[in-house]
């Protein structure tokens, strides 16, 4: 049989991701990875496998069936994903929840008349949890839905303490509070705060002549990413933070809790706990890439996202088989 053939789009944790989860898929293939470096910069897992200047792309046009796109929510992919949903089936791991809706009309009005399908917001979340809190609202509509993210390790918020003067290097990790969950896991719907919901703990290296407390008040204190939670800060040595907090964990559950009947309790709950975050992100990008060129080669063309997409399009087994193996 043919396979389908992927073009990777930007090689950072995502697009590495992304070569080795489709090593483990017999029916894909990689075309080539497309940067914006210089090849030589790069690093493949398999050196066979062309790296393609990125500005070469309209080139493949004919000979790719799917872009994975693997680039930054903030600055990459808001212009790559409307450009190359213009000429190329793809598919993204666009997570900025609060601007889906204008990059889904932007990548929708570029892919539509050209005849491209186009997934966005593809991962775990946005992705695997979106699809769980539609789950659990369509099922049970009298009752709560509760996400927990951690423990993880949050680029956005180990940034954000990288910029802070004074500071060499940092991870930050979010860790959801125990009893906040086995509160919810009982059905007891509570109401819970931004602060009883997740603590978040720093690992932070200084420069030298910096002062802890100044670093530790300034991360405390800072509004939107720390303000708002209990949080503590760690200040460890630059062998300690290479050491122990290089791997990226994530994770997290998807609760909801309803009442069905006269007052049944009814507690839906999906979890995941993932050793490489960008990795396990990767393999759901490119199971999503078996579904786009299938919708594509029935004419079902557009952006569309998690909720748009029959499971069964993931998978590499007929329907046949999965009726008669899993369901
Ligand atoms: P990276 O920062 O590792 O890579 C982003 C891009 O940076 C690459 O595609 C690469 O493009 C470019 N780049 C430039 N210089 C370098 C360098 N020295 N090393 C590596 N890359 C470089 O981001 P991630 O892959 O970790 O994540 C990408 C996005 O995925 C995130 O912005 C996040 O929004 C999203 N995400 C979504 C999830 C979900 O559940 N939906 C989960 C996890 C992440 P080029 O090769 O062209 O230079």
């Amino acid at each position: 049989v043919r396979k389908i053939k992927i073009g990777i789009v930007g090689y950072g944790n995502l697009g590495r991701g992304v070569e080795s989860a489709i090593a483990q898929n017999d029916d894909l293939t990689i075309v080539g990875v497309f940067t914006r470096r210089a090849p030589d910069q790069l690093q493949l897992l398999n050196t066979d496998i062309p790296i393609i200047p990125y500005d070469d792309i309209l080139q493949y046009k004919e000979k790719v069936d799917v872009l994975i796109l693997c680039g930054g929510s903030k600055d990459d992919l808001p212009k790559q994903g409307p450009n190359l949903a213009a000429h190329f089936n793809t598919v993204d791991s666009f997570d900025t929840h609060a601007k889906i809706p204008e990059y889904f009309e932007a990548v929708d009005a570029s892919a539509k008349p050209n005849g491209k399908t186009a997934v966005i917001s593809v991962g775990w979340d946005p992705g695997l949890f979106s699809l769980n809190r539609l789950f659990g609202e369509a099922i049970l509509p009298e009752g709560a839905t509760y996400t927990f993210w951690g423990k993880g390790l949050s680029q956005g918020h180990s940034d954000a303490v990288r910029r802070i003067e004074g500071v060499k290097g940092a991870v930050q990790y979010t860790i959801p509070v125990e009893e906040a969950v086995d509160k919810v896991r009982s059905g007891k719907l509570p109401e819970l705060t931004t602060r009883e919901k997740h603590t978040r703990e720093c690992y932070v290296v200084l420069e030298e002549g910096a002062v802890a407390k100044t670093v530790e008040q300034a991360i405390k204190t800072m509004p939107d990413y720390f303000a708002d939670y209990d949080t503590t800060v760690h200040f460890i040595t630059e062998d300690e933070l290479s050491r122990n907090h290089s791997a990226m964990p994530h994770g997290g559950f998807v609760i909801r809790s309803g009442k069905t009947g006269e007052s049944n309790n009814q507690v839906m709950e999906y979890s995941l706990k993932l050793e490489s975050n960008p990795e396990f992100t990767s393999s759901v990008l490119v199971a999503y890439a078996r579904a786009a060129y299938r919708l594509n080669e029935r004419g079902d063309t557009g952006a569309k996202t998690v909720f748009d997409i029959a499971p069964g399009l993931l998978s590499p087994k007929s329907p046949s088989a999965l009726r008669k193996e899993i369901l």
